[in-house]
């Protein structure tokens, strides 16, 4: 059998060689981090340097960073009303959460149901940052004065499309409000600046930039952030933010990737948008009437997601994975299913158009020839399908 063709990478990503070989070293340690002697120091070192490891990614200070279990704990960790700014520890009352958010985020972490609201996004993919500073400004007008926290993330799972977080920052902080980033698909492919970006907490995860599943952090702009509610309490690691002895074979992968990522962040952008853009316009030439969902809108440059109109999602996934190519349709923690996409449905992509979307998303080690074998297959199923049609015309 001829070599797998893995274009799926948003969903999750092989492990990085420096990855690798960190956590084989990490195999050996035997102490536990929270120990005094001389093995229990050597896994502090490994937690304590891939801490910075991977708060350089975001330009963060490692002790502003929490170890977590993936992206979905560290959205959940940052959710919550009793998320607070210095001694401000009163209550945040109202979640806004962006229409496109990842599960993990939609779920809402600790607010109650009746306390979450959408902020709608544009047809583009892109938060509407009027409705956000309306829906801001009617919370602000509210007698009791409502205290939002907002969760927007830095880039979309399945259309790539990056999200102005640094404007909705200026405004969810004019109006006294919190912002929550998921930064769990734009980290390691695009720079993720926390100053930059503005956000009060983000939430990221090894498994999407070359590190083990299993591992994921949630990073604070200041000391002066609080995770007022931990939601695992015990044994006071990571200062008492999140209890339970680390994984520290996992921790210290995340770190070895998060620098290789970094590392090589530009270069490597370059060149999967240069690939990703190949793919398009070879698309484009075999299925002219195909829609590129953002396009021509700034999204993460390994990711297209895209829809032929008469060709299902479902049909398309098969006929690739037949020959050889992995790529997904919607996104990858719902993968499983074949439901609409609601990212799709928050644009308003009529449902028809939907069913036919396909994610295929790029990483460091693709290939011209990944995209080649992957077009090849989609001039076959294109070929397949219209020859039926003819057959069933005649
Ligand atoms: N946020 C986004 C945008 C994601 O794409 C994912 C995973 O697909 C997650 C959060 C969840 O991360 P993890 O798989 O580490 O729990």
């Amino acid at each position: 059998m001829s070599e797998r063709v893995y274009l799926d990478w948003n969903a999750t990503t092989p492990l990085r060689p420096e990855a690798r070989a960190a956590m084989a070293a990490a195999f050996d340690c035997a102490g536990n981090p929270s120990s005094v002697h001389a093995e229990g120091r050597a896994a502090r070192y490994l937690v304590e340097q891939a801490r910075e490891r991977v708060a350089g990614l975001l330009g963060a200070e490692p002790r502003n960073l929490i170890f977590t279990s993936g992206g979905t704990e560290a959205n959940a960790l940052a959710l919550s009303p009793q998320l607070a700014v210095g001694g401000d520890k009163g209550p945040r009352d109202r979640l806004l959460i962006s229409a496109i958010e990842h599960p993990s985020v939609r779920a809402g972490g600790r607010f109650a149901g009746a306390t979450i609201e959408d902020v709608p996004v544009l047809s583009s993919g892109v938060i509407d940052l009027a409705a956000l500073q309306a829906r801001l400004d009617v919370l602000r007008a509210t007698a009791t004065g409502v205290r939002p926290l907002v969760a927007l993330m830095h880039a979309n799972n399945e259309t790539g499309v990056v999200q102005p977080v640094a404007e909705a920052a200026a405004l969810v902080h004019a109006a006294g409000g919190l912002l929550h980033v998921d930064a769990v698909q734009s980290a390691g492919k695009i720079p993720c600046d926390i100053e930059r970006l503005q956000a009060d907490t983000v939430a990221i995860s090894a498994h999407k930039l070359g590190g083990p599943k299993g591992a994921g952090a949630l990073v604070k702009r200041s000391e002066a952030i609080h995770v007022g509610d931990p939601l695992f309490k015990g044994g006071g690691q990571e200062r008492g933010s999140r209890g339970g002895t680390e994984n520290v074979i996992g921790i210290a992968g995340f770190g070895a990737a998060a620098e290789a990522a970094g590392n090589a962040l530009a270069p490597t952008a370059l060149r999967m948008a240069a690939l990703r853009d190949r793919l398009e316009a070879m698309l484009r030439d075999i299925s002219p009437d195909a829609v590129i969902f953002g396009e021509g809108l700034e999204r993460l440059p390994n990711t297209t997601m895209f829809a032929v109109p008469g060709i299902k999602a479902e049909t398309a996934l098969i006929a690739l994975d037949l020959a050889g190519v992995a790529v997904s349709s919607g996104s990858a923690c719902s993968s499983g299913k074949v439901a609409g996409s609601p990212v799709l449905a928050a644009m308003n992509v009529p449902a028809a158009l939907a069913i036919g979307a396909v994610r295929v998303s790029l990483g460091p080690a693709s290939t011209d020839r990944d995209v080649d074998v992957l077009i090849s297959a989609w001039r076959n199923l294109v070929a397949g399908l219209s020859k039926g049609r003819r057959e069933v015309a005649a």
